[in-house]
């Protein structure tokens, strides 16, 4: 599940896309101003950014020269009413990797999403491991040793979050958020069910589980001992 930040000042606009790109399991992060996209992209690895041009404080342009001067390397595509040539050829001089116009279609912008992040050279890490666990982020696929596991989308989400945060805890709020987003209502019950159910599919009996409950906070799973 690759994780996108959307750089949008149109709460509209914004709202559409983070509905849309979520449906499509993509984990999505917003920033509404061209500094708060600085701030998220200086903190936190994206796999892919979608940059609106004309923004407040700083433009898009100016957070994508920025972005690339730091060494930046996931992949920009930009959002923009500018339809002219000239426009165009400015914000792929800036180190954009393509560029859609308002208005558009959200078909049109999850193929360009696919397309760009299909290209091997900014490919994000594909496959996961833990222990004797693989999770291939591309094929959507999850292997226990030699036999494929079928996670829901809800369980693969939650599997690759803590597969991506090794050796992290990530908080009872942090997943309840990327996995169901904000706006709605489920509460920890249900993430606490879908960790039962993960467990049961990933676990080996026996065994201690591969993903710990830190009382209170979260879940986390330890870094792989390399031995
Ligand atoms: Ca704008």
């Amino acid at each position: 599940m690759a994780k996108i930040l959307l750089v949008e000042d149109e709460p509209d606009l914004s709202g559409a896309i983070r509905e849309w790109l979520s449906d499509e399991h993509y984990v999505v992060e917003l920033a509404e101003t061209g500094r708060q996209a600085l701030d998220k992209l200086g903190s936190t690895v994206y796999d892919l950014i979608l940059l609106d041009w004309m923004l407040p404080e700083l433009s898009g342009l100016e957070v994508c020269r920025s972005y690339r001067s730091e060494g930046g390397a996931a992949p920009v595509l930009m959002l923009t009413a500018k339809r002219s040539l000239a426009s165009k050829e400015i914000g792929l001089d800036s180190g954009a990797d393509d560029y859609i116009t308002k208005p558009f279609h959200l078909r049109e912008l999850s193929a360009r999403i696919r397309a760009l992040l299909r290209r091997p050279c900014v490919a994000p890490v594909v496959v996961l491991t833990a222990d004797d666990i693989e999770l291939d982020r591309i094929a959507r696929t999850v292997m226990k040793g030699k036999t494929q596991i079928h996670l829901l989308p809800k369980e693969f989400a939650l599997l690759e979050i803590l597969m991506r945060n090794q050796g992290k805890t990530m908080s009872t709020d942090f997943l309840l958020d990327q996995i169901w987003g904000t706006n709605t209502d489920v509460v920890a019950d249900t993430l606490r069910s879908n960790i039962k159910t993960l467990r049961k599919k990933i676990d080996s009996p026996g065994k201690p589980s591969l993903i710990k409950t830190v009382h209170g906070i979260g879940y986390r799973i330890e870094t792989t001992p390399v031995c």
